[in-house]
């Protein structure tokens, strides 16, 4: 018999099998599904509608591919050694009826229809190439749907098979990868398994079996497929299994005979080959008593059956699951003010921003609101460093070693008197060391605020991340800081040169704190004496008297000339007055960055940021959406709309049945 005329058979034997059910709804639940599927298409976004499916598993070489082609009847699928399927391929079988056309179509080359199946093999293999190239896996789908006279309604998933040893460049972790993938099909409530198991081995090892038994441990949703019924030993045989006794499941086994690959090399016809499967069973000893429920055209009768039934059976959780979804996304639309077209909407987004704007600055910085205090860690903590550890450490760094400062002094001292020589030294050699010293303040004062600068920058560029959605007004805000920001930062500057500007005008030998020739002489008393010496006379107040200014001086003429006892007394006096003018820096430079930077840019946020880009730009272009998030909205509107459909689809389905009492 011919495999049309077989078809025609087996297809009226079904439509008869569903007149006598009373069901000619069934056969729409497929399509049904399909036309769902085609909702989520049409809406051009990702959406998992969770629909019932068959997903194929089964170890390397199991006899998957071949159980697909044969459905179709049609080589159409990669063969080769190692793992051919990286990708898992949904494929639709769609019966177009009368019509004689046999073609397939690609979801992700819509419109084109390929009629030559050698090509739809070569565009699995290049699309699989395209997302995972070398020898990887992916989730990532192929759909695929074959429409032809010859098939029954199926959807069917083609998963890579389990294999136990990474080859060539293959990823190490690709078991676990490849077991994860299918257990994420296969893991679904809504998904039947086609476990395939050759039959030439140990059944009760069967990767596919255990697989199953994982995710459905009743059995309920597992359908038991034993191929290479034709390798067996001689001797043994299979029926333990295919009559359900030996590792039952409630939706049973059926054993298939496919092509061997001798068959495929020498380019044997799937239908010749469908035919020598049938007469396998029909004169096999073992088999024969019940060879018409064997074979690949009863296993395609009953995978249509069995999921035109589970579809009916998955048919109100589908519903549900729609409806919540379509809640979800009503949830969604509210919330992303989807009617932000209005100008009002607009407004209020703006000024929503600009005080978040404030708000997280604010926070960002800490430390000088009362309410933020409290508040660790943060960019504030960070500027703090710099002003209070970093800029001392600086300082420190370009200060004079005591030799160069001797050595300075000695400069000094030696060109204020010239020609002249003199007991003591003008207070001139002492002020040009210290305005020189003071001089040096400048440099490391100055990177300190660019410092602080420009980590506030960088804080600026976080705070406006919460416009990202809107980039025509995040890139004008971030002018505006910038802009802002350097203004400040100038005018910081100034300040502060003119601090220093005062230090140098005028040295205050007269400041509170200033050691002077009285402070010199008592250090330099206490220098002179030894440890020892100090110890003993720690008491002795009178001691101290006999230290005289002069008398030193007068002694070290007497020994060693004037220059050494004089650079000691500046070098005292230098360090004294350096401290003083440092500490006021240290001071000052806080205090002039907050009040002239920090302050200033929270106060422009506050109040003028926003009318000045009002005064620029109008709110329609500042509050552009980014093309992500319109997207993104598009993407919600239409997953919406898409649901809506689909649940029509399900309601009139499901409404359908129960007219027709099923
Ligand atoms: P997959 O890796 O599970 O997709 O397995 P394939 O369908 O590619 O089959 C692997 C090899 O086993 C191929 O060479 C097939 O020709 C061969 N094969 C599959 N099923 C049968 C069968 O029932 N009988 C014989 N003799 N060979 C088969
Ligand atoms: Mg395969």
């Amino acid at each position: 018999m011919s495999y049309l005329k077989k078809l025609y058979w087996s297809n009226r034997e079904s439509s008869i099998e569903k007149k006598m059910a009373g069901n000619e709804g069934m056969e729409n639940l497929i399509t049904l599904v399909n036309r769902l599927q085609d909702v989520a298409t049409r809406s051009g976004v990702a959406m998992d509608m969770d629909l019932p499916q068959i997903a194929v598993v089964g170890g390397q070489s199991a006899g998957k591919s071949s159980v697909l082609e044969n459905f179709v009847g049609r080589d159409f699928l990669p063969r080769g050694s190692g793992i051919v399927t990286r990708r898992p391929l949904v494929l639709q079988l769609v019966n177009n009826g009368s019509r004689k056309e046999e073609y397939a179509e690609f979801l992700h080359c819509p419109n084109e229809k390929f009629t030559d199946f050698d090509e739809v093999r070569r565009e699995i293999e290049e699309e699989t190439d395209r997302v995972i190239g070398g020898k990887g896996i992916s989730n990532i789908p192929i759909n695929l749907r074959v429409f032809s006279p010859k098939v029954l309604n199926l959807t069917l998933v083609d998963l890579p098979g389990l294999t136990k040893v990474a080859i060539g460049n293959q990823p190490l972790d690709i078991e676990a990868r490849i077991r994860n993938m299918i257990l994420e099909f296969i893991s679904k409530e809504s998904c039947l398994i086609l476990a395939v198991t050759p039959a030439n081995t140990d059944l009760a090892n069967s990767d596919a079996l255990k697989l199953a038994k994982e995710v459905d441990p009743k059995g309920t949703r597992t359908i038991g497929v034993i191929t290479k019924l034709d390798l067996m030993d001689e001797g043994t045989n299979a029926r333990d299994i295919l009559e359900n006794r030996l590792l039952p499941l409630r939706r049973g086994y059926v054993g298939v005979v496919n092509r061997s690959q001798k068959a495929i090399n020498d380019n044997k016809e799937i239908v010749a080959a469908i035919d020598e499967e049938k007469q396998f069973f029909q004169c096999h000893g073992d088999y024969k008593h019940m060879a018409e429920k064997l074979g690949t055209p009863y296993l395609q009768k009953i995978l249509n059956q069995q999921l035109s039934s589970h579809i009916r059976e998955t048919l109100p959780a589908l519903r549900k699951k729609l409806l919540d979804q379509m809640k979800a996304f009503e949830k969604d639309m509210k919330r992303e003010d989807m009617n932000l077209d209005e100008s009002a909407v607009k407004t209020k987004t703006m000024i929503l921003l600009m005080n978040q704007l404030e708000a997280v600055f604010i926070n960002a910085i800490g430390c000088y609101e009362s309410d933020n205090i409290g508040k660790s860690l943060n960019n504030g903590s960070k500027i703090h460093y710099l002003m209070h550890e970093h800029f001392p450490q600086e300082i420190e760094k370009i200060k004079l070693s005591d030799d160069d400062l001797c050595q300075q002094i000695k400069l000094a001292i030696l060109n204020i008197r010239g020609v002249r020589s003199g007991m003591f030294t003008p207070d001139m050699a002492f002020e040009a060391v210290a305005k020189e010293q003071i001089a040096h303040l400048k440099e490391p004062a100055m990177n300190c605020i660019s410092q602080v600068v420009s980590e506030l920058q960088e804080l600026l560029d976080d705070c406006t991340q919460l416009m990202d959605k809107y980039p025509k007004l995040r890139e004008m805000v971030d002018e505006k800081l910038m802009l802002h920001v350097r203004e400040c930062e100038e005018k910081c500057q100034e300040q502060l040169s003119a601090l220093l500007e005062y230090e140098l005008s005028y040295i205050n030998t007269k400041h509170i704190d200033f050691v002077g020739l009285k402070g010199v002489k008592s250090q330099l008393a206490y220098y002179q004496k030894g440890d020892k010496e100090r110890e003993d006379n720690m008491n002795d107040d009178d001691n101290q008297k006999v230290f005289d200014i002069t008398n030193i001086l007068i002694e070290d003429i007497k020994n060693n000339g004037i220059i050494d006892r004089e650079v000691e007394i500046f070098e005292i006096l230098v360090n004294s007055y350096m401290t003083i003018v440092t500490k006021t820096v240290q001071d000052l430079v806080p205090k002039t960055v907050m009040c002239l930077i920090i302050k200033k840019i929270k106060n422009f946020i506050k109040l003028e940021l926003l009318s000045q880009l009002l005064a620029e730009e109008d709110i329609f272009t500042l509050m552009e959406l980014c093309k992500d998030e319109k997207n993104k909205r598009d993407d919600l509107v239409r997953m919406y709309h898409a649901t809506k459909d689909a649940l029509k689809i399900v309601r009139e389905v499901s409404s359908s049945i129960s007219k027709n009492g099923v």
